[in-house]
């Protein structure tokens, strides 16, 4: 078997047609780059950090593929680690993250197990300054993220509307809540927002990232698009190579994925596909020609309209006081301090970062989401 010289990045491809086969696969993949036990020791707290976007089931091709979390699930505890599960929801209203775990089957694999089941949105959050940061320079990254030894990205091969492809570095932008994640999108346009991206996986690169391409997403992904029979499972030590590959792999030339070519730029992978040892399948052998997306509606805006329309789509908690039992639980778990004493208590929204801890948390049902005008017309 072909094994990496040490200094050279390497990405493995296994060609996997069915789920039923996925554990081999994935053994087979780890092997290949030198296997787990380099990467997670005995006692190892290791985040999975699966891909969650909606409730959408399995089929739909929309979040990491069940059997896909599972078999990672029992290799990291085959090596000694702890593993956890957990992401939040893209598609973000209060319990959104809840009710994709429980549609999308992770939550019952992970259960099945005796594994912790991570919801970003109960776990808080804590404030994180980003060194050299191109858009961001403060941001709020969910606690089971900072708190893991190892992190372990498992993205869904799919295509994106706005950053054209979406992998093992864009998979991180779930570890961030709603209002970050808005002002990301708030810039607009591809490249910034892409910078954005990079900027939220330079805070915690994971440590291996195993792409589940069984049945990936073309066209208007990474929700919208069309399930493909790929057949393929990828595994690298290094996000950038494998999303280089994945992209390539899709029949996308990896120079037009900014948040490739901008991790890349910074340090954070090789600056090109021809610096990567690839290992396994030939890559021709599971090659597939993607629909390329077509552009997200807003994308097509100037980017000042964007920016400026934002600022109207809201979610914001409020407390309904006539309900509240000034129990204290949504003060004691608000990870920036927002919610102020004396009773009764009140929000502060330049504080909140709407990650909705407050609205899951309190025992008493007493915090509502106010929407904006904007936003229910939108949803
Ligand atoms: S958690 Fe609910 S009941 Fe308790 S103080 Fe906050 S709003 Fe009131
Ligand atoms: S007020 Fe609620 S939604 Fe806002 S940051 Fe605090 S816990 Fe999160």
């Amino acid at each position: 078997m072909l094994k990496p010289e040490k200094q050279m990045t390497s990405v493995s491809i296994v060609h996997c047609d069915d789920y039923a086969n996925v554990k081999e696969a994935i053994a087979s993949s780890l092997e290949l780059i030198g296997g787990l036990d380099n990467i997670v020791h005995p006692g190892d707290r290791v985040l999975l950090k699966v891909n969650l976007l909606s409730a959408r089931p399995p089929e739909d091709a929309v979040t990491t593929h069940p059997s896909v979390v599972s078999v990672v699930i029992e290799l990291v505890q085959d090596a000694g680690g702890i593993p956890i599960v957990g992401d939040g929801a893209g598609m973000v209203h209060p319990g959104a993250t809840a009710e994709a775990l429980e549609v999308s089957g992770i939550k019952r694999v992970a259960e099945e197990l005796g594994v912790e089941v991570a919801n970003f949105d109960v776990c808080g959050y804590q404030k994180v300054d980003i060194r050299n940061g191109k858009q961001l320079d403060t941001i709020y990254v969910a606690k089971p993220v900072l708190d893991a030894d190892v992190i372990i990205t498992l993205p869904k091969l799919k295509t994106h509307e706005l950053t054209l492809f979406t992998g093992a570095i864009k998979n991180m932008f779930g570890t961030v809540p709603a209002k970050i994640r808005k002002k990301a999108h708030a810039l607009g346009k591809n490249n910034v927002f892409s910078q954005a991206v990079v900027d939220i996986f330079s805070v915690c690169p994971p440590a291996l990232a195993i792409l589940d391409g069984v049945v990936g997403m073309e066209g208007s992904g990474p929700s919208r698009g069309n399930p493909v029979d790929v057949g393929v499972i990828m595994a690298s030590e290094n996000c950038v190579a494998l999303d280089m590959i994945a992209s390539r792999l899709i029949g996308f030339d990896p120079n037009d994925i900014v948040t490739t070519t901008d991790a890349a730029s910074r340090g954070w992978g090789p600056a090109t596909p021809e610096e990567i040892m690839l290992l396994g399948d030939p890559i021709d052998k599971v090659r597939v020609e993607f629909e390329r997306p077509g552009q997200a509606p807003y994308a097509a805006l100037p980017a000042f309209l964007i920016r400026y329309l934002s600022r109207f789509y809201s979610m914001k908690p409020r407390i309904d006081q006539d309900k509240c039992q000034e129990c204290g639980a949504c003060i004691e778990n608000c990870p920036t301090a927002a919610i102020e004493l004396p009773y009764p208590v009140k929000i502060d929204d330049a504080k909140c970062v709407q990650c909705y801890t407050c609205f899951e948390l309190c025992p008493h049902n007493s915090i509502f989401i106010k929407k904006s005008l904007l936003t229910r017309i939108i949803k």
